[in-house]
């Protein structure tokens, strides 16, 4: 009988592939993995996820995830069965992505000088973990429970281990999480603690700690569900299934995302060529990555800021080399990661190959804003009702970059993807009583005599 699902290495001159009941998450070339299904499924499934979001008390149903299984089917599941489907998905009560769809935000509109009607952003902050991790914890730690793992591993700049420590507890299963010494907001350490996971602080940045937790994932039994894992970017597929589904799978002209281990980026461009080579969507959106210029390896190396050379898919041989001098040349000149966004403090984003191929299909772009751009880009959204971290700052703050530049066109139909919520309480409060701020609404003071 055929597989319903195979790991597939995604270097085409490789291109092995391996069955889906281990935890390889690499090939034994090196590259990373796909997950690779074996039926097409038929478009009229449109109408049955349409039909789910009445949901019947089914949590699988309610599920932004699970509501759209058929499509991330790599258990090869078919049945509308409660009892069922609780057997092998992992879901925290139906709650990931269940609130997550696109907004119309008329002042972060007037911000990033797009038309009201066309712009539109999904706060993937309303996850029940508070990030978009949710969406693809819920497929990884699906797989782990099929290979019966009693431990996930893994590294994290902050909402990775607040989603993954959520699951575990859920799911009754250990967690380690390695975190940068420092470098992680004050909520989203809290959150690993108040799972119950155990936390390991590395002297070092996220690419530190993630060397060291693949390290432990590779010594003993552990389970990494890190985005280097196919199974979380099969999860994260639903981030685009759930903006298809509002614009009745019309694709927009745009899908914008913060980039950081580019993991979203990989899944949304994997993502849309499913999708266009089922016949579900026409043409494919174009992918807009928006780095911190303090952690910006993708934008340097992809415009070609480093030797001159536009780092790129080249049909699945990129030039790795060049990206290992580019690292080398960092390194010699003591460059480290470093933004106030620090869910983006990433300088080498393990999932570079993937994302290049992402922007190669979609005819991608990748630019850079700075701390005070996504100051503002956060706090306008904040203004608009809708809570985001400053990393999603960058989706308003790069959109209005590429509006300047007269890349995104104002009639263009643009999706930025808000991939987490404040969890950094300090910085609302300081970017607001800094008067110079561009939204800046500073406390007033009020004596006792006043009242
Ligand atoms: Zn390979």
């Amino acid at each position: 009988m055929q597989a319903v699902a195979t790991k597939k290495c995604i270097n085409p001159a490789c291109g092995l592939s391996f069955d889906i009941e281990n935890d390889i998450y690499k090939c034994s070339c090196g590259s990373l993995l796909d997950i690779i299904y074996s039926k097409v499924p038929s478009k009229n499934l449109v109408e049955v996820f349409y039909a789910r979001r009445n949901h019947g008390g089914n949590i699988f149903n309610e599920s932004g995830v699970w509501r759209f299984r058929d499509l991330i089917n790599y258990l090869g599941i078919d049945t509308e069965n409660f009892d069922e489907c609780a057997r092998s998905l992992v879901s925290l009560d139906g709650a990931e992505g269940r609130l997550s769809k696109p907004y119309k935000m008329s002042k972060v509109a007037d911000y990033a000088m797009m038309n009201h009607d066309s712009f539109l952003l999904q706060p993937e902050g309303y996850n029940p973990s508070g990030s978009f991790k949710d969406n693809g914890m819920s497929t990884a730690v699906t797989h782990a429970k099929m290979l019966k793992v009693r431990k996930l591993i893994c590294a994290s700049t902050g909402n990775t281990s607040a989603s993954a420590a959520m699951y575990a507890a859920n799911e009754n299963i250990e967690c380690d999480v390695y975190i940068p010494r420092g470098e992680v907001a004050a909520g989203k350490l809290s959150q690993a603690f108040q799972f119950g996971a155990q936390v390991i602080q590395v002297d070092g940045n996220f690419d530190d700690a993630l060397a060291a937790s693949l390290a432990e994932v590779n010594e003993r039994q552990g389970y990494t569900v890190n985005s280097v894992n196919p199974f979380r970017l099969e999860g994260q597929k639903a981030i685009v299934y759930r903006v298809m589904e509002l614009l009745n799978w019309n694709p927009p002209d745009w899908i914008v995302y913060p980039g950081g281990a580019l993991g979203n980026t990989s899944s949304c461009g994997k993502c849309l060529i499913e999708l266009h080579g089922w016949g579900w969507i026409k043409k494919i959106p174009r992918i807009a990555v928006i780095n911190a210029e303090g952690a910006n390896s993708f934008y340097e190396l992809v415009n070609g800021l480093f030797e001159n050379k536009k780092l790129d898919w080249n049909n699945g041989r990129p030039d790795l080399e060049l990206v290992d001098r580019y690292y080398l040349h960092k390194q010699s000149k003591g460059v480290l990661p470093k933004t106030r966004a620090t869910a983006i403090q990433i300088g080498k984003p393990p999932n570079l190959v993937k994302a290049l191929r992402a922007i190669d299909i979609t005819k991608g772009v990748v630019t850079q804003v700075n701390d005070e751009d996504m100051a503002d880009g956060m706090s306008i959204v904040g203004l608009n009702g809708f809570d985001c971290e400053m990393a999603s700052g960058a989706v308003p703050a790069g959109v209005r970059k590429l509006r300047l530049e007269g890349i995104i066109k104002p009639d263009d139909v643009v999706v930025g993807i808000l991939t987490g919520r404040q969890k950094d309480p300090k910085l609302p409060v300081e970017y607001h009583n800094n008067r110079s701020n561009r939204f800046a609404r500073p406390a007033r003071e009020m004596n006792n005599h006043q009242f």
